[in-house]
């Protein structure tokens, strides 16, 4: 029988707010000395009393307006309680069956076909402490203790590996549009949990027997643990078995799953509602406010690109990819309206010349020391046919390096056009000297030989003569030729 996966994903960001969720606390702690960024209310003193951090709660809405989720009027924090040393109250302030929103939605192009993920929710939650196990001891770190922490939970619609890849990348892309967090998994800043069954193909019923796999810390590693576990679980039911329910753990040196327990129920958590904080009233004001500042998103700009600018699909999907390389095109663009360069040409310029570089030597866009308004400027310098595209690319790997002003590169090196008629006449009647025979070729009637020697003078004049003057001065003097 053949099989399909069924994926749900949990998706965990902590959120970029100064200070903790429920405390004073600065919740910028990377690279901070272990258990300095810590108070009473982090640290589970008792008598210690939480506030909401209204950011926290804001940025999660917007998150949730963004994925088109419904926000109710009311939204509770529950404890949800469970043994384990990173949780320093005995439980963890979360939200159960009153989360800040629900049924929402994303979309992923899955190889040219878009494909609707439902967001089932969208809730807030604090972060744990975190453990080091080091020769026999295990050590603990309380600075990440109460970081915000929005929990995306998927419904299970997607059916392959890919599509749960697509659906990651969308929330990190999104995320980052919208400025409420870094999705840096490099620094635990993103985590996925995912939920895996197997069905006949074909069925549309889901299995009630999930296997859940814990603590993916990357991209990857979700990626790799969850076609780990569809091949295990395909072998098990072809070979007559059952898929016992489950929680498993991911284990990146072997690139195995592994058992860590029993799947809990809900209830093994005990919720209850947090009777330290005050049930959230979300009023439609409050909403209105957060949806006003929703920015352009992803897939807006991507169809406004294609729409306003005719930009391709593909051009326009590469420049948006990236919020970083999306607001630097941006800002190119607003310094080429100045300067009479469109946004067509700096986007040839951008996923042409840039990506190359920075590709060759491995460099973000942020390490990028051409600024928004000096490719503007290079392209005007070819508008005025002061530079050959040819030559503007030797400019523009100049500043790339240097990150100077193209005017001054070309001033420097010599490298303007040459567009001087007399100058160029003499070099193509050297070039036609020195070529006989392709210039008897088309003397006999084969008349492409003049791209060949168009190109013999671009040669000489390494690149810099105007290419269409010295088109024009070939086939004149060619036909003068014939004439004679
Ligand atoms: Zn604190």
């Amino acid at each position: 029988m053949e099989y399909e996966p069924v994926i749900g994903l949990e998706v965990h960001a902590q959120l970029l707010t100064r200070s903790k969720m429920f405390c004073a606390c600065s919740a910028d702690y990377a690279g901070a000395p272990p258990n300095t960024h810590v108070c009473p209310v982090c640290l589970g003193m008792p008598g210690s009393l939480p506030v909401i951090n209204q950011t926290a709660v804001e940025s999660t809405i917007l998150t949730a307006l963004a994925f088109h989720c419904e926000i109710p009027e009311f939204a509770k924090f529950d404890r949800k309680n469970y043994h384990y040393p990173d949780l320093m109250k005995g439980y963890q302030i979360s939200q159960y069956d009153l989360p800040l929103s629900v049924n929402g939605f994303v979309l992923i192009d899955d190889a040219g076909t878009i494909k609707r993920i439902g967001v089932r929710r969208v809730h807030l939650e604090e972060d744990t402490a975190k453990l080091f196990h080091v020769d026999g001891a295990s050590l603990i770190d309380v600075n990440r203790a109460g970081v915000p922490l929005m929990e995306i939970v998927s419904e299970p619609d997607m059916r392959s590996v890919e599509q749960a890849h697509l659906y990651a990348l969308k929330l990190r892309q999104i995320l980052r549009y919208l400025g409420v967090s870094s999705g840096d998994m490099e620094k635990g800043a993103m985590r996925f949990e995912a939920n895996i069954s197997l069905r006949p193909k074909g069925s549309t019923a889901l299995s009630p027997t999930r296997v859940e796999i814990k603590n993916l810390n990357s991209l990857r590693a979700m990626v790799h643990a969850t076609e780990f576990e569809i091949a295990r679980q395909t072998k098990l039911l072809q070979a007559g078995g059952t898929v016992e329910q489950e929680t498993m753990g991911w284990d990146e040196a072997r690139n195995a799953t592994f058992t860590q327990r029993s799947k809990e129920d809900a209830h093994d958590y005990r919720y209850f509602p947090e009777p330290d904080l005050p049930r959230l009233q979300v009023s439609r004001e409050w909403v209105a406010a957060i949806r006003a500042r929703l920015p352009e998103l992803p897939d807006e700009k991507r169809e406004r690109l294609m729409r306003e600018w005719g930009l391709s699909a593909y051009d326009a999907g590469v420049i948006t990819a990236e919020k970083e390389i999306a607001d630097y095109y941006d800002r190119t663009v607003q310094a080429g309206k100045a300067r009479g360069a469109d946004a067509k040409t700096i986007a040839n310029w951008v996923t042409g010349e840039l990506f190359r570089l920075m590709k060759d030597r491995n460099e973000e866009i942020g390490a990028v020391k051409i600024a928004p308004t000096q490719i503007p400027d290079l392209v005007a310098l070819v508008n005025a046919g002061t530079l050959s595209n040819t030559i503007a690319k030797t400019v523009f790997e100049e500043m790339y390096a240097s990150g100077r002003d193209a005017r001054a590169i070309v001033e420097e090196r010599g490298l303007a056009q040459i567009s001087d008629r007399g100058a160029l006449e003499g070099v193509v009647e050297q070039v036609l000297a020195e070529n006989p025979k392709p210039v008897g070729d088309y003397l006999a009637g084969k008349v492409a030989t003049a791209k060949f020697l168009v190109g013999q003078v671009m040669k000489a004049t390494r690149g810099q003569a105007n290419p269409a003057l010295v088109n024009e001065i070939v086939i004149l003097k060619l036909q003068a030729m014939k004439k004679a």
